[in-house]
């Protein structure tokens, strides 16, 4: 018999007699017969349920087996918290008990019984990775290289913590079977099939959100907060106010993380001395604002701001919803240099990110990264371990002024990385893809060589357009906050109360700005979950303040 691997201890635990007997008092029992479904792919809000005799089969697919549950295991993964649509399906295997614990009972076991919580989280959360990793699910995504809507809808997926299997056209020569069993034809690509059944020709990520349900919003509640963007401050708020009791919402446009979820390998955050991914911080954190109670709706943007209490956000297609406070935490979005086909190149050949999705693409090739910031600094390294050789390019003398000492050193000790200082790319040349840079230095020299991919770390500026003439913004369009706001900027936005903006307080009363959208703020993933931790406090002294 093979033996479990520590992993595998910790993805299917087997809970003691004494854990049962704790679980027991809060379940019901359940007998199933051999064969009897337990649920299936794309039901919602399922129970946990405990094996106390017989087996379940988890199945994903048509009928691959994910894993079989024995006496003592228990099921599920992180959809159990979210209450979206499952993606595998089980059913009994012989004659089964078992103990059904509800979702709400499951929310407050994990919220109280520590042991449980850890046994619980930890199981869930190395499920939903092995199965990632495995390609199960109940998604097939048929795309390639040359499209650049695959790399976009990859990244969605993965963010989002979403399990596919995916065929590439290019490389499969058996996906035209497929195809045809789909009726859709390889100019149809990006396709993805959700739950076996629908097929979604060249998406959005709003049509995919649908599709996997990562997008409802009950519009009949008036919320006790709305949050606004789930980068690092809106995630940390959502974790401090679901687990002090208060109803909150997520809206984010596209997946959870933020630029943070972007980043290959964040070194400096506290607690995590060998680095963390931007991807493992950020599903963690859902994972835990969810085990309080959150709710997030992903691929739904802000598009309005209603000015008056409760505030109405708008998210497009007549969908608003009701607030008493609102956490605007929509950081900051990549600059793009001005240069004729950049946008054609985007997803094929042109990045504003640097995570496990592009660096497959890079592999064992040439490389640019352009920029002087941390952001390209990390690139550049991480990069230099999958492609043969990084070129880092900079408008100013060097790193000095703009990167972290560490990065600086990385850089210089890493030997197939070469910076090219006073040098600006000014050409993109290519068919499907790209496929030639061209560039010119500070003594006017133009060079071209065959490089297909280039990384765009260049600054960012603010996504405060949707906040329209609502609150008071700064000259650069960061949002103004507490003692940022002169009498002038209270006057014009006829503050309403005696007393002054809380920190972290807008120019509209329970309407707080926090992260890297704040003007004046330290753009650190430290500094944006710091703040979505003080801000909680002060959305319950403006909640009490409005009941007064
Ligand atoms: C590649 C990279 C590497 C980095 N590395 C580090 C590091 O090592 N250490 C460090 O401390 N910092 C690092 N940073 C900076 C750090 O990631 C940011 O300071 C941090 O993410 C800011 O968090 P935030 O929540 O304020 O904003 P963001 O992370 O920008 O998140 C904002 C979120 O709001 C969403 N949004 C925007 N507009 C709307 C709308 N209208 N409706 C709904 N949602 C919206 C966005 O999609 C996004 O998810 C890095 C940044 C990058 C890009």
């Amino acid at each position: 018999m093979a033996e479990i691997t520590p992993a595998e201890a910790e993805a299917f635990p087997t809970l003691s007699a004494e854990q049962i007997a704790r679980i027991a008092p809060f379940a019901r029992e359940r007998d199933l017969a051999d064969g009897e479904s337990l649920w299936e792919a794309g039901d919602r809000n399922r129970p946990l349920f405990v094996i106390v005799r017989g087996e379940i089969e988890i199945l994903s697919g048509a009928d691959h087996v994910v894993t079989v549950h024995n006496a003592g295991a228990f099921t599920g993964d992180v959809d159990l918290l979210s209450g979206r649509p499952v993606v595998v399906r089980a059913r009994a295997r012989g004659a089964t008990h078992l103990l059904e614990l509800p979702p709400a009972r499951l929310r407050s076991m994990i919220q109280t019984d520590s042991e449980l919580s850890e046994i619980f989280l930890r199981a869930f959360m190395m499920r939903r990775l092995a199965l990632m990793a495995q390609g199960g699910g109940n998604v097939v995504f048929i795309g390639s290289r040359h499209s650049a809507g695959t790399l976009a809808l990859q990244e969605f997926l993965t963010r989002n913590s979403q399990p596919y299997g995916y065929i590439d056209v290019d490389g499969d020569t058996a996906v035209q079977e497929t195809l045809d069993k789909f009726g859709v034809g390889v100019g149809d690509v990006p396709v993805l099939i959700c739950r076996g059944t629908r097929v979604l020709r060249k998406p959005t990520i709003e049509d995919v959100a649908d599709c996997l349900g990562l997008n409802d919003i009950n519009e009949t509640a008036v919320r006790d907060l709305v949050v606004i963007g789930a980068g690092p401050a809106g995630l940390s708020t959502a974790v401090y106010a679901a687990s002090e009791g208060l109803d909150v919402l997520v809206i984010e446009a596209r997946s959870p993380g933020g630029q943070a979820g972007s980043s290959s390998r964040i070194e400096n955050y506290l607690g995590f001395p060998t680095g963390v991914t931007g991807q493992l911080l950020a599903s963690s954190a859902l994972v835990q604002a969810e085990k309080f109670g959150a709710e997030l709706a992903v691929a739904r943007t802000a598009s309005r701001l209603g000015c008056d209490r409760p505030y109405r956000v708008e998210l497009g297609a007549g969908v608003v919803v009701q607030t008493r406070s609102v956490v605007i935490a929509t950081g900051v979005r990549y600059r793009k240099p001005d240069l004729p086909n950049l946008s054609r190149f985007e997803g094929v050949g042109v990045y504003y990110g640097a995570t496990q999705v592009e660096a497959r693409f890079c592999r064992g090739e040439e490389v640019i990264v352009v920029g002087g910031g941390n952001s390209a600094g990390q690139a550049a390294v991480f990069l230099s371990e999958a492609g043969r050789h990084v070129t880092m390019m900079v408008r100013g003398a060097g790193l000095a002024q703009s990167m972290s000492r560490y990065l600086i050193r990385r850089i210089q000790e890493t030997p197939n990385i070469t910076l090219l200082t006073e040098t600006r790319i000014v050409g993109l040349q290519g068919d499907s893809r790209l496929e030639q840079v061209t560039w010119r230095d500070g003594k006017g020299a133009t060079t071209t060589a065959d490089i297909r991919h280039v990384f765009m770390m260049t600054g960012a500026d603010p996504n405060t357009a949707w906040l329209q003439n609502c609150v008071a913004l700064d000259r650069q369009g960061y949002v103004k906050t507490g003692s940022d706001l002169d009498a002038d900027a209270l006057a014009n936005a006829r503050w309403p109360f005696v007393r002054l903006p809380l920190l972290f307080e807008t120019s509209r009363p329970g309407v707080f700005a926090i992260g890297d959208v704040r003007a004046n703020s330290v753009k650190r993933v430290a500094a944006a979950v710091g703040e979505g931790s003080v801000c909680v406090q002060l959305v319950h002294k403006v909640l009490a303040e409005s009941v007064a």
